[in-house]
């Protein structure tokens, strides 16, 4: 085992879950198949163990001014750029993705701890004489103890999604890892250590479903934040708002790309070539689908192209496990079944010298139908399946007929043709000429319907309204007293 047992960490200190010898999984690189660890699955104990911590630390953090605060994330910003290589390498043999989308990865870290030291220059509250001597204010308060349950697909990214701004804004957190890729948010607890963050205000428990519920059910938490599937993301906003919890739970996708005849050949292709295919197709943001509108037969040839540059063991990643590797080679092999043309096929990949790793080569599947299984549900590796349309209106139809919002874009060198589908496309993220539209810093990242459950976006400035309260006070003081008491 290359690195020892992972292990809690709860009031500054790693210790070892109570259910540590009992209920424990194998970490595997997908990159591989080398044992790197293995992790705990805690139970409830262990999460009451890290909710006293916080708690204890709340009335002193909470008190702290967030200009003090910040001063911790200003440091944490720096330990994340010294330690970039670290982490990076870290992510990419805990997920499997790239040493270069691994860079990528922490880079983003570092943007959204940014945003975080921005903080006290935009929770400013509101103060109006609303009546001669009679005041109103407001102030954003934090909530208390609050927790972030957090996928595998962006070991230190996600995290870093709730982690400083939550903290930042006055809150302790106990955080949920993957049980997939749990070593990562240890190396980040250590460093926001070293950047000053007193013990007991960031906690983090490994474990499965168990530990979710536990944190969905105990009553010293105040809010939930969730990122992961929809089948997920429902059972756990279902369950913390029925514990009157604050809940905002982020779920899966299924994004689309429609390509116009007019888009630019090259641009286009090497947008749809590398937003299917980076960090193996395993993001939420990524396009699994693509909506050919008339004749754009030139652009998929290229796109062919570029997915042969696409090496699975160079500039592809593994697949997270054989699983995932298994469900994504049947949603093709269905596909094909079904009457749908493989163009290009990453089914059986195997890297030399790295037989045990789980890989997909980069998969284009045309005249795939609406009603097909691949067309519709989210299949979470490199592969994207072309549908044919006649008109715009229909590809909207198409799109806007999937359960999932989280994105989608448009490849057109019209601007009306833009502005027409950014007004229909029911998804909270849209592209143009963008593979990934990721909003950056400041502006928030959040879809809309079955990929987002609970009201706002989970960064940027919408997550202060999540991570905090609005206190309303008002005042009245008569005007002349202090001159009465003055004279
Ligand atoms: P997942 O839903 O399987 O797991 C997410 C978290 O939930 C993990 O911490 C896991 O331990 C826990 N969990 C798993 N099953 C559970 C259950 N039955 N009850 C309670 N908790 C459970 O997701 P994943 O496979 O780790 O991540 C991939 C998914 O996350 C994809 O669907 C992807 O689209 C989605 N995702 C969405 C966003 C977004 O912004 N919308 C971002 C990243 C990932």
């Amino acid at each position: 085992m290359k690195y020892s047992q992972v292990q809690n960490y709860v009031n500054g200190k790693f210790v070892n879950s109570s259910s540590s010898s009992e209920r424990k999984l194998e970490i595997i690189s997908p990159l591989d198949g080398t044992l790197l660890s293995t992790v705990p699955l805690s139970c409830s104990k262990d999460l009451d163990e890290a909710v006293q911590s916080a708690k204890a630390a709340f009335p002193a953090w909470s008190k702290t001014p967030i200009k003090e605060r910040v001063q911790v994330f200003f440091r944490y910003k720096y330990l994340l750029e010294k330690h970039l290589d670290e982490l990076a390498a870290l992510c990419s043999e805990e997920n499997g993705k790239t040493l270069g989308e691994s860079v990528a990865e922490i880079e983003k870290c570092i943007e959204l701890t940014e945003f975080a030291t921005s903080l006290p220059q935009l929770v400013t509250g509101e103060v109006l004489e609303v009546s001669k001597g009679v005041e109103c204010r407001t102030e954003h308060v934090p909530l208390g103890v609050v927790a972030s349950i957090v996928p595998f697909n962006f070991p230190s990214m996600v995290p870093n999604w709730t982690i400083p701004n939550a903290i930042a804004l006055g809150n302790c957190m106990i955080i949920k890892p993957s049980e997939k890729v749990p070593l990562s948010v240890g190396k980040l607890a250590l460093l926001l250590k070293e950047a000053g963050l007193p013990d007991g205000v960031f906690n983090v428990v490994h474990g499965d479903v168990e530990i979710v519920n536990a944190i969905c059910d105990h009553p010293g938490i105040e809010a939930v934040s969730f990122v992961g599937s929809t089948k997920v993301a429902k059972i756990v906003y279902q369950r913390a708002t029925h514990n009157y919890k604050r809940c905002l739970a982020l779920g899966g996708a299924k994004n689309h790309l429609m390509v116009l005849p007019d888009a630019k050949p090259d641009m286009t292709a090497q947008n749809v070539a590398a937003s299917m295919s980076g960090c193996a197709g395993q993001r939420c943001m990524a396009a699994s689908a693509m909506v050919a509108v008339g004749q754009v037969d030139h652009i998929i040839d290229k796109i062919c192209e570029e997915a042969k540059k696409i090496v699975a063991g160079k500039n592809l990643g593994a697949v997270i496990n054989k699983d995932s590797k298994d469900r994504i080679e049947r949603y093709i092999t269905e596909a094909e079944q079904q009457g749908a043309k493989i163009l290009v096929d990453g089914r059986r990949t195997v890297v030399n010298g790295k037989e045990k790793g789980t890989y997909v080569g980069p998969t284009v599947i045309d005249y795939v139908t609406p009603d097909m299984a691949i067309a519709k549900e989210e299949v979470f590796g490199p592969v994207i399946s072309i549908m044919r349309t006649n008109t715009v209106d229909e590809a909207l139809a198409i799109e806007n007929a999937n359960p999932y919002g989280n994105a989608a874009s448009v490849f057109t060198q019209n601007g009306g043709m833009a502005r027409y589908i950014i007004d229909r496309a029911s998804a909270g993220m849209i592209g143009v000429n963008v593979g990934v539209p990721v909003p950056r810093e400041p502006f928030s990242f959040g879809g809309w319907n079955e990929s987002k459950f609970g009201v706002g976006d989970i960064t940027g400035k919408s997550s202060i309204e999540f991570w905090t309260k609005l206190k309303k006070s008002t005042t009245k003081w008569n005007p002349e007293a202090g001159v009465n008491w003055m004279s």
